[in-house]
């Protein structure tokens, strides 16, 4: 029999997930609190459940892919959620990016009631998402990392069983703070070449292939460039993110001064408007900061 998988939140990532799934061969239910996302759905090849219960009736598998903590602690923990709809033995894969503690929890409840869950938080973008290329950090038992093997596949390249429920989300907060701090720098680059009368992108062009190079100039530099900055990735959401670093850090006594400083700039990002674009938006916090 085919897998069945239930897929609750069919947004920027998610649509493209339980696209790779329903290509591979797995029967997807899907529930997203938005039309146009449950159309898109359709539109692939997917059922369209009416709500969380209905999508995990009938489901081997459910994947979350939600904004943040109250949403997925709603959709797993609230009556008619996950936990109450799914069958036994089921695997619950949240592979949104929320605080360490609320996985642990969804674990410690969902082991009342024979749901066996994973966090696996993801990074590799919107791009990533569409390829199947995601890197997939994973918290959880070995056992229950191995059964998910087959559907982790069509979604990601890198995939990483990275220690006990909650270390995925950990590791993914440490994947935060490099971005959010990579960005923030090939954005004071960007104000420091052009403010010298250079050309940006040909200055980061030969960046991308030195000691600088990264992802982030490999994927976004023209984008960033040209000053488009429909997400992506919001600044709202690395705004979430970023107080699961510093949250994080403050529980386990550690100082990241310039986390706390990305975390500032970020803030500066939603405050200046930019919350719904995308976190390359970041550019305009260092232009402003100058006076450019
Ligand atoms: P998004 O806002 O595009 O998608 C979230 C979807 O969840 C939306 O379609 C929304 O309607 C739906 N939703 C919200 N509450 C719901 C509910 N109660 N029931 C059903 N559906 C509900 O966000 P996204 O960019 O896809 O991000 C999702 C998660 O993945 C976030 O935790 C984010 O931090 C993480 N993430 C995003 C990226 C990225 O590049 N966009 C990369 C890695 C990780």
């Amino acid at each position: 029999r085919m897998t069945t998988v239930g897929f609750i939140g069919l947004g920027i990532m998610g649509g493209p997930m339980a696209a790779n799934l329903l290509r591979a061969g797995f029967e997807v239910i899907g529930h997203d609190v938005v039309p146009a996302a449950r159309e898109r759905l359709a539109e692939q090849g997917g059922t369209v459940a009416a709500g969380v219960a209905q999508a995990c009736a009938d489901a081997d598998v459910v994947i979350t892919m939600l904004p943040n903590h109250p949403q997925v602690e709603a959709v797993a923990l609230g009556e008619g959620g996950i936990l109450d709809s799914a069958k036994p033995g089921v695997l619950y894969l949240d592979m949104s990016t929320i605080r360490p503690q609320t996985s642990r929890l969804i674990a410690q409840e969902a082991a009342h009631k024979d749901v066996r869950v994973l966090d696996a938080p993801v990074s590799g973008g919107e791009r990533g998402a569409i390829d199947g290329v995601l890197s997939i950090m994973v918290g959880g038992t070995e056992e229950d990392f191995d059964a998910a093997a087959s559907v982790f596949a069509p979604l990601g390249k890198t995939i990483v069983h990275v220690g006990p429920h909650g270390a995925g989300q950990t590791v993914k907060a440490a994947n935060q703070l490099v971005v959010g701090g990579t960005y923030a720098l090939v954005a004071e680059a960007i104000v420091l070449l052009e403010s010298a009368g250079l050309d940006a992108g040909v200055g980061l062009d030969v960046l991308a292939g030195g000691l600088a190079g990264s992802r982030i100039l490999e994927l976004k530099r023209e984008t960033m460039v040209a000053r488009k900055f429909a997400p992506g990735f919001r600044i709202d959401l690395h705004h979430k993110d970023m107080g699961i670093v510093l949250d994080a850090a403050r529980e386990a006594e550690v100082a990241l001064p310039v986390g706390a400083l990305v975390a500032q700039l970020i803030s500066a990002a939603r405050s200046q408007g930019y919350g719904q674009l995308d976190h390359s938006a970041l550019l305009m916090v260092a232009e402003n900061l100058s006076g450019k």
